[in-house]
């Protein structure tokens, strides 16, 4: 079968005139439709250049990165990058913004504006389309970049900590607004977060990396029960929302694991710079 995402054996390296810096080694792991993917690992640990990776912005020094069994630079149309910070830009109005990927791609037309304006609504953007990002708060800002990368329709959505600038309420219904966007729209997710609560509030499964040069320490799946019936009505809703898995008693024990695996590599690295 072929895989959304297939990366096998990557490693990377970033050559500058202070010398090399090794940030992935032999990376391997596969994501298929609908799966929505955390990974979480010590900060600089070259999480962001996995991601750059996976988009086809970098290519790999060995290894590959396959996107519906293409190499990623040639799969670009099917990938939808999400970063940190929502690059917004002030002298565009909100929709001018949105329709940003569509302008570029030369992909704007009646049709794709209408579904723009769509969105907005949906995502309850639709008075501020004319505002400018400045008159909107982190949350709202963040849906608006959200809702320009997903116009563009893409397979595969890679978000890099596109939370981190929130308050920690905003996050929360932030987070949870776009798992359900995601898991509504059957998107393939990778999600790069510091926040281990995050990943196992959304992930199907979470891959945990070493420090720097990153490398796969352990893929965890996650298992939640089924929501309960009376919640249901909506296609997504036999899945826990991110909510409803921060109170599930699986969560705190998915967190010590997690946890566990992330610290004894700190204190390792430690132990190594100490000896
Ligand atoms: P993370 O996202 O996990 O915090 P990054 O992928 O951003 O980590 O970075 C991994 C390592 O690669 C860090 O040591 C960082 O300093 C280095 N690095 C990142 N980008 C560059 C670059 N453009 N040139 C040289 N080194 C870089
Ligand atoms: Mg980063």
């Amino acid at each position: 079968m072929v895989h959304k995402l297939n990366v096998q054996n990557v490693s990377y390296s970033y050559h500058t005139i202070e010398g090399e810096t090794a940030a992935l080694s032999d990376i391997s792991f596969t994501a298929d439709t609908g799966e929505f993917i955390a990974v979480v690992g010590p900060s600089g640990c070259g999480k962001s250049t996995l991601l750059s990776l996976l988009s086809g912005l970098a290519r790999p020094e060995s290894g590959f990165v396959l996107i519906d069994g293409k190499p990623a630079e040639l799969a670009k149309e099917a990938i939808g990058y999400m970063l940190q910070k929502d690059h917004l830009f002030e002298w565009r109005s909100i929709l001018s913004n949105a329709a940003l990927g569509l302008e570029i791609q030369k992909r704007l037309d009646a049709d794709s504006r209408f579904r723009l304006v769509q969105m907005l609504k949906t995502y309850g953007l639709d008075q501020f389309q004319d505002k400018h990002p400045s008159q909107l708060s982190g949350g709202m800002r963040q849906r608006a970049a959200l809702i320009r990368t997903l116009a563009l329709n893409p397979d595969l959505l890679l978000l890099d900590e596109p939370f981190s600038a929130l308050d920690y309420q905003t996050r929360l219904s932030v987070c949870d607004d776009i798992s359900s966007i995601i898991r509504d729209t059957k998107k393939t997710a990778v999600l790069v977060t510091h926040d281990l609560s995050e990943a196992i509030s959304v992930a199907d499964r979470v891959i945990i990396l070493s420090s720097r040069p990153a490398s796969v320490k352990k893929i965890i799946t996650l298992s939640f029960p089924p929501a309960s019936s009376q919640s249901s009505g909506l296609e997504h809703s036999n899945v826990l929302s991110p909510m409803e898995r921060r109170n599930a008693p699986e969560f705190s024990y998915y967190f010590n694991l997690i946890w566990k695996e992330l610290k004894s590599d700190a204190s390792s690295s430690h132990y190594a710079e100490k000896s």
